[in-house]
């Protein structure tokens, strides 16, 4: 049997994983020949590699270490869990000490009254439950036509099919039969690239209104829900303008359709605040959490539903869970996170020091000659690579190019950023110091640099 370590040589680890591990979201064929990078451990903010170069994680893994890496406590609650009660279901009648407290904190902190919580390993099988939830409830309400849930183009929800369908991601939709029916997308509010003439505020009314038109046209007694992202993460960190989430509330009271707010990115202080609904000041009836709910020391996500909603689902027996709904161990982590983001002030320095300091090293990006506009909210933001910053303009070249070459002179400076086509994303753990965001910004401009000059 071949013993697989930290200590092997990074050409050994790199050939067993090209023989053996299929990769999430990757083509198999590009990484085989260059070869993944090896990460071996990681402390705060910052990842070391099997080379022992130091990586700083400007998106907190997959927008999920909001309270950084490392922390001893969550291991340890993990321990103490495992040796008390290592798995439990939650099926049939039972019940079990770190769901009961999970779910009664979750319910402290969500706003309103979203007061009770159905229990997933991931944000996608949350989104999945949701899609269940939202037909179950209009079903024993007596209107089971209102199954139709719409969704925007280019938002994401997830990776299962459900969840998959949900999101408007076309290249996810081109693979496997997506979406299932009774899934409508509308357009996202994305303004500079696609606001043309108009001001940001004109085009968040008009993308807004197109979820009145969709429901005009499906039908106002077939629609069940709508569902978004309260800023759109995977999308390319698109902050809709302030017109459109007002916008949005007015037509769902209106149709008095169900609103889903999938927070797995916004929850658990991403944007400043508990959730990115508080943020951009909107009711949803169900909120999708995951990531941050462990700061991805667990897996574990969850729907988090308002009390008329849980009240009619509880009049069914709802056929729907999984063998790790709640799982103790997660549970028990998550809930330590939870103590650590709220006793360290850690949300709040979000919203009043790290995070403003943040905004105003982020948006000076916008200088460079190669970014057009540079966004953030709390700790998500976003660049555009533009030609032309006056005209708005979009490379010509391959859609992504020029985001693929920054990302990786990112890469190659030791500083982990994302590209969406030709955006640079970040999402950093919400504990990043000052000085980190100096070098994360440094780092940032000169890849930006590198980037610019292969460009001539
Ligand atoms: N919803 C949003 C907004 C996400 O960003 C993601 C993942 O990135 C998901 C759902 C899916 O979560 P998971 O990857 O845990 O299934």
């Amino acid at each position: 049997m071949v013993q697989v370590s930290n200590h092997m040589p990074t050409a050994e680890l790199q050939a067993l994983d090209s023989a053996h591990h299929m990769h999430p979201f990757t083509q198999g064929a590009g990484l085989r020949a260059k070869g993944p990078r090896v990460i071996t451990r990681a402390e705060g903010c910052w990842l070391t590699d099997s080379e022992g170069e130091r990586i700083l994680d400007a998106m907190a893994g997959l927008w999920c270490v909001n309270i950084g890496y490392g922390r001893k406590e969550l291991a340890d609650a993990a321990a103490r869990q495992m040796q008390e009660l290592p798995y439990y279901n939650t099926f049939f009648q039972t019940t079990h000490v770190p769901a009961i407290a999970l779910a009664q904190r979750i319910a402290e902190l969500a706003p309103g009254d979203l007061n009770h919580v159905f229990f997933a390993s991931s944000g996608s099988e949350a989104n999945d439950t949701n899609i269940r939830l939202v037909r179950t409830y209009w079903d024993a309400k007596g209107q089971p036509d209102r199954n139709v849930i719409i969704a925007r183009w280019n938002g994401y929800h997830g990776s299962s099919v459900g969840s998959g369908s949900l999101g408007g991601m076309k290249g996810m939709h081109a693979q496997g039969g997506m979406p299932i029916p009774d899934i409508h997308h509308i357009n996202q509010p994305h303004w500079w690239n696609e606001g043309g003439e108009m001001s940001p505020e004109e085009f968040g009314l008009a993308r807004a209104r197109e979820l009145e038109t969709a429901i005009e046209q499906i039908g106002p007694d077939r629609v069940g829900a709508f569902i978004a992202e309260p800023v759109q993460g995977a999308g390319g960190v698109i902050i809709p303008p302030s017109t459109y989430w007002p916008e949005i509330q007015r037509i769902v009271d209106k149709y008095g359709i169900l609103l889903i707010a999938d927070e797995v990115i916004c929850g658990f202080g991403r944007t400043g605040n508990w959730f990115g609904s508080q943020t951009m000041n909107i009711r949803p009836h169900i909120m999708t959490i995951a990531k941050g709910l462990s700061s991805g020391y667990q897996p574990i996500g969850g729907s988090v539903v308002c009390d008329e909603v849980a009240e009619v689902i509880a009049g069914v027996e709802f056929n729907h869970g999984y063998t790790y709904s709640g799982h103790p161990v997660a549970c028990a982590v998550a809930l330590e996170n939870l103590r650590i983001l709220d006793e360290e002030g850690i949300v709040t320095r979000v919203a009043t020091d790290t995070g403003p300091y943040l905004k105003e090293k982020f948006e000076s990006l916008a200088d460079h000659p190669l970014v057009g506009e540079a966004r953030i909210v709390g700790m998500m933001g976003s660049i555009a690579l533009t030609p032309d910053k006056a005209s708005r303009a979009q490379f010509a070249a391959e859609a992504g190019t020029v985001g693929y070459i920054t990302r990786e002179r990112c890469f190659a400076n030791n500083l982990i950023m994302r590209h969406v086509y030709d955006r640079m994303i970040i999402s950093p753990p919400l504990v990043i110091s000052r000085d980190e965001i100096d070098t994360l910004i440094e780092r940032a401009w000169k890849s930006l640099d590198e980037a610019h000059a292969r460009l001539k």
